[in-house]
């Protein structure tokens, strides 16, 4: 009985500490601000794979271009691609436009507030619907992502076998920690406390304001070694960066031009030879598979329309 009141009472101290911390200290995003399940939608899915200072350069310049979810979904898939540059994981875009149609088509041009609903769309896992329906709809739900995994398995470190928590364990945490209000505060003070200071590689435990509640507080510890990604590359570069380059060509060519493929695969990989033509030609066809390119007649390449 005392154990569970003392876990109770550590909860509420953790919150009150975070959200008093979060006050003065809070990043200020510009995406906080908003008010539009469209725009807060914009952001969540920009940021799910692209570091926030180069978001905040790109978010207000892709909602000048596509100020509203119609607007993106009448929009030119070529004008989508081209304003997605410098943002990297070209597919985020063209998923973003498919959400966009489909919410027009299926749901009056309204985002749906429900989970389940938004989990649906093109794009949108478990995160980024639970960030939408904490952030634009204000409801009281849990929003894990890599930065409160980190905090939760330090404040609650595991004595099993298991390093960290496992995902289940992380957002049944993550909801018991919930505040009665302000929910959106909470979420968002989490993630600002995985970026500032309990970050990755050695938490600045000395300027956390729940270091008295963290048995993790000033533990020596070694990172765990990750083990090296494996991915399909050529020549030791990943694909996914030949991809990237071959959008950044497609982007640079004046709207509606077209260039040759043999012109595409030098731009790409100066070195080119015809050992390398079968492996060229499966990119080719991926990148049109996924909709970023289109091939006109039989050698000429473009964005799609
Ligand atoms: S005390 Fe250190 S390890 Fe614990 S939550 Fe704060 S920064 Fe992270």
């Amino acid at each position: 009985m005392k154990r569970r009141s003392d876990t109770i009472r550590r909860r509420s101290r953790i919150i009150a500490a975070l959200l008093r911390w979060y006050r003065n200290n809070g990043r200020s995003l510009s995406w906080r601000n908003e008010k539009d399940p469209y725009r807060i939608l914009v952001s969540e899915v920009m940021l799910q794979q692209t570091q926030v200072a180069r978001v905040s350069t790109k978010y207000p310049e892709f909602l000048r271009k596509f100020p509203t979810l119609d607007r993106l979904a009448r929009a030119r898939t070529s004008e989508v691609i081209r304003t997605w540059r410098g943002m990297g994981y070209n597919n985020r875009a063209l998923r973003l436009q498919k959400l966009s149609k489909i919410v027009v088509q299926d749901f009056g041009g309204k985002l749906p507030e429900n989970i389940e609903d938004l989990q649906g769309l093109p794009g949108i896992g478990r995160y980024t619907a639970h960030a939408v329906a904490c952030f634009a709809f204000g409801q009281r739900v849990p929003v894990v992502d890599t930065n409160v995994q980190r905090i939760l398995s330090r404040l609650y470190p595991q004595r099993k076998v298991l390093p960290i928590l496992q995902t289940a364990e992380m957002w049944a945490l993550a909801e018991y920690h919930l505040p009665r209000t302000n929910a959106h505060d909470w979420n968002q003070a989490l993630m600002d406390l995985g970026a500032a200071i309990c970050i990755a590689a050695i938490p600045r435990c000395e300027l956390c304001p729940v270091k008295r509640l963290c048995p993790s507080a000033h533990m020596k510890r070694q990172r765990a070694a990750r083990p090296p990604k494996r991915e399909p590359s050529r020549h030791g570069i990943p694909n996914r960066i030949y991809r990237g380059k071959a959008i950044e060509v497609l982007r640079d060519l004046k709207p509606g031009g077209s260039i040759t493929s043999s012109a595409l695969a030098r731009r790409i990989m100066p070195e080119y030879t015809d050992q390398d033509r079968r492996w060229y030609l499966l990119l080719l066809q991926n990148l049109e598979r996924d909709g970023l390119m289109k091939l006109r007649g039989r050698t000429r390449i473009s964005l799609p329309d």
